[in-house]
């Protein structure tokens, strides 16, 4: 037996006994549901993604169920799963496969669906439609840095996409069971900081292993340049109701929450701290009842107790836990 198909025997046969048990793993893969599970767990744990995905499916149990949702009732169903505009896009996914007749069977019809990006793609086709092709993801790059000695996958794209088509194409097993073993290596065992190689089902053939370079790879990258930001959360006030807005521009694009603005600090000392990416933040909410002043596109109204399910990032539910109204 040649190593390629040696390593890929040893990977699945690890996974067979050592995968999680989650609702999702089927056999056949369901191609909808895949695709709502890769889309929740971009943004949220695992533990998250299977609370609550019987709550989704429940309430939009097929694609037209899903595309002919009202704005309310997918927003109930997103709450606590991140940014709302992952779910506005998955309708319009849904609405683009209605427009179809049926879910597109191939990695080239899948990637044209609204939102869906190369790795979702790679995973239905794999998954669902047993196409030969390579779903990589942040988990799988390590995996792979580490196994194959190299400092970092972004000069190396085309080299691990011909060691993965390989043992794709020389291996009987699923091109998905081989993309998801190699995913689930990484969560359990190859992991970010103190991997469990003596457990490793690879680790007779990984050259950081062998070499006991595993905590040099992949190098990590330079920390980005903070970028300090002071701002006002306007809260919007009116009738018992409190206002968002879909915000279109900066850092937090395409994300509901309070309106916000620049500041000069000054003195003040009870700025809320947050970071998101590079930006170290300080933001102070006031209540605002005239909102003539700002010129809005559109204002989302919601009674005080829907307030924190419908804020899509956790600085606008700092700011809101901050008011303590
Ligand atoms: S032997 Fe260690 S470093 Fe190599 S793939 Fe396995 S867990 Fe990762």
């Amino acid at each position: 037996m040649d190593l390629q198909n040696s390593l890929t025997l040893l990977l699945t046969h690890w996974f067979k006994n050592s995968q999680r048990q989650l609702s999702w793993r089927t056999t056949p893969r369901d191609p909808y549901i895949t695709w709502i599970c890769e889309v929740m767990s971009q943004q949220t744990s695992l533990e998250v993604v299977q609370r609550q995905l019987p709550v989704f499916l429940k309430t939009f149990p097929h694609i037209k169920s899903l595309s002919e949702s009202s704005e309310s009732d997918l927003r109930k169903v997103w709450s606590g799963l991140g940014y709302y505009a992952r779910a506005r896009n998955l309708q319009k996914g849904a609405q683009y496969i209605e427009s179809l007749g049926s879910f597109p069977t191939t990695y080239d019809e899948i990637i044209k669906i609204p939102g869906c990006g190369p790795y979702t793609a790679g995973m239905i086709a794999s998954l669902c439609f047993h196409e030969v092709i390579f779903a990589r993801d942040g988990n799988v790059n390590r995996v792979l840095c580490r196994l194959l000695g190299k400092e970092s996958p972004e000069n190396v794209a085309p080299l691990f996409n011909q060691f993965i088509l390989n043992l794709m194409t020389n291996a009987q097993i699923s091109p998905g069971e081989i993309n998801e073993s190699l995913i689930e290596l990484g969560a359990l065992i190859c992991k970010k900081s103190s991997p469990l190689c003596l457990q490793c089902p690879l680790k007779d053939t990984c050259v950081s292993y062998k070499d006991n370079k595993t905590h040099l790879y992949p190098l990590k990258k330079k920390k980005p340049l903070w970028k300090q930001v002071s701002l006002k959360a306007n809260i919007y006030y009116q009738n018992q109701e409190f206002g968002l807005i879909l915000r279109k521009d900066s850092f937090l694009k395409d994300t509901l929450g309070f309106h916000l603005s620049e500041t000069d600090p000054g003195e003040n000392t009870d700025f809320i701290k947050h970071t998101i990416t590079n930006h170290k933040i300080r933001c102070k909410g006031y209540i605002v009842n005239d909102i003539k002043e700002f010129s809005l596109d559109k204002i989302y109204w919601f009674p005080k107790e829907l307030i924190p399910h419908n804020l899509s990032t956790s600085l606008d539910l700092k700011i809101w836990k901050s008011l303590e109204i």
